[in-house]
């Protein structure tokens, strides 16, 4: 089959791999008819997660037609259309039967800290992701989940990350009514951050971020306010003068380990990978928020020491949260608010892209060329049904 496979930092390419096999009898393997690239997959591009093997497959958010199924596997059969949570989990740990999905247990032999994800190195399980013609899912009676058949793909293959993160990450930041809350990062998670806070209460939204493009499409998406980081003298105080000096109640970070806006955080960081990354939106966003406020960080972080100001954490009194989206407790909902018009997710796509393209995909993505928001990647024999 064709796969996008790893060679390395800003190297990815087109290969030919034998297809996946039932491996255990609750898999099944899935024709992938759409797959998407998401700001998780730059870090992995960029080099930035430990143990990204050369030869490895990508692609956590996916659907497709069930091709073939386990001996075990009762909830889906042939044929049918799913979506697939880029969180691997076995449904029935600790964790599972909390509905902390993105903690599962048993899906993850290297690593305590997360859960098995697809496509993300072998420090969340190994497991070759879906931007391929095929991918084989594990636990498939947890993890495939009909489409309704009224369900747009594109609309689909939002709710496996995109819209259940930017859902979480809102609903982390514990918003009352009326709270003013900023989300830094223009990107998918950020558009669905901001405009899962609306569906929570906020009376105010400010999105950050510093390519224009972004921003406006922001303000059309969300219906936010928007401020561009590079074109005021200090991004906090510029928040804390919106806000009566006081500061946003609720700032959620949507941009993770690659951030801008700090040159030397960047360049020793990001580029030069001396410290763990940049974490110039999580400072920004823990400065900002308003004192006895929250930080929601859904935004990727590594392990090691990011640099956290730890000291203002505890002098303001802040809560900080922060998770792997848990994607699966969210399906039903989102289900629902899509079926019902308040979000159109798939409004954020700006590229549909064949799978033998995907090497310039990444290009476009990482570089955010050509008005680029969200990128979705379709196998050549996908004959789709929307
Ligand atoms: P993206 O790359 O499309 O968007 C990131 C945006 O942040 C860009 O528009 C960039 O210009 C902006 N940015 C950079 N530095 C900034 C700063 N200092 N302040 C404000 N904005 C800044 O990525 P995405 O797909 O939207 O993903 C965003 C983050 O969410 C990534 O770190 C990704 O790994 C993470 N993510 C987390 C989960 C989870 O479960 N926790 C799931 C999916 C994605
Ligand atoms: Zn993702």
């Amino acid at each position: 089959m064709l796969a996008m496979t790893f060679r390395g930092p800003y190297r990815v390419r087109i290969d030919h791999k034998p297809e996946p096999q039932i491996e255990h009898p609750d898999d099944v393997v899935l024709r992938v008819t759409r797959a998407a690239i998401c700001g998780s997959d730059l870090h992995l591009y960029h080099g930035l997660i430990p143990d990204t093997r050369v030869g490895a497959t990508f692609g956590h958010e996916f659907v497709g037609v069930v091709e073939e199924v386990g001996s075990n596997v009762q909830n889906v059969k042939a044929g049918d259309h799913v979506l697939v949570p880029f969180n691997i989990s076995c449904g029935a740990c600790y964790f599972c039967s909390r509905q902390l999905y993105a903690d599962c247990l048993n899906t993850n032999p290297n690593s305590t800290l997360a859960s098995g994800v697809y496509g993300y190195s072998h420090t969340t399980g190994g497991y070759d992701g879906g931007q391929a013609e095929y991918v084989r899912v594990p636990f498939a009676d947890v993890c495939c989940i009909k489409i309704p058949s009224t369900m747009a793909e594109d609309d689909a293959v939002l709710l496996t990350d995109v819209f259940p993160t930017g859902y979480q990450a809102a609903e982390m930041g514990g918003i009352a009514a009326g709270d003013t809350v900023a989300v830094f990062g223009a990107g998918p998670i950020g558009l669905m951050a901001a405009k899962s806070a609306w569906l929570l209460g906020a009376g105010r939204v400010i999105v950050i971020d510093h390519l224009d493009y972004r921003l406006e499409f922001a303000r059309q998406f969300a219906q936010c306010e928007t401020a561009n980081f590079l074109e005021v003298d200090d991004i906090v105080k510029h928040l804390r003068e919106m806000t009566a000096r006081i500061g946003p109640d609720v700032c959620i970070d949507a941009v993770g380990v690659e951030a801008d806006g700090r040159f030397l955080q960047t360049l020793l960081g990001v580029k030069m990978k001396l410290i763990a990354g940049a974490t110039t939106a999580l400072n920004w966003a823990i400065d900002a928020v308003r004192k006895a406020g929250t930080v929601s960080i859904i935004g990727v972080y590594g392990p090691p020491f990011n640099l956290v100001p730890i000291g203002d954490v505890m002098n303001k009194g802040l809560t900080l949260r922060s998770s792997q989206a848990s994607v699966k407790r969210y399906i039903p909902r989102l289900i629902e608010h899509i079926q019902n018009g308040l979000v159109d997710p798939k409004a954020i796509i700006t590229h549909h892209v064949p799978l033998e393209e995907i090497a310039g995909a990444y290009h476009m993505f990482s570089s955010k060329l050509d008005g680029c928001i969200k990128t979705i990647v379709i196998p050549p024999k996908s004959s789709t049904w929307h």
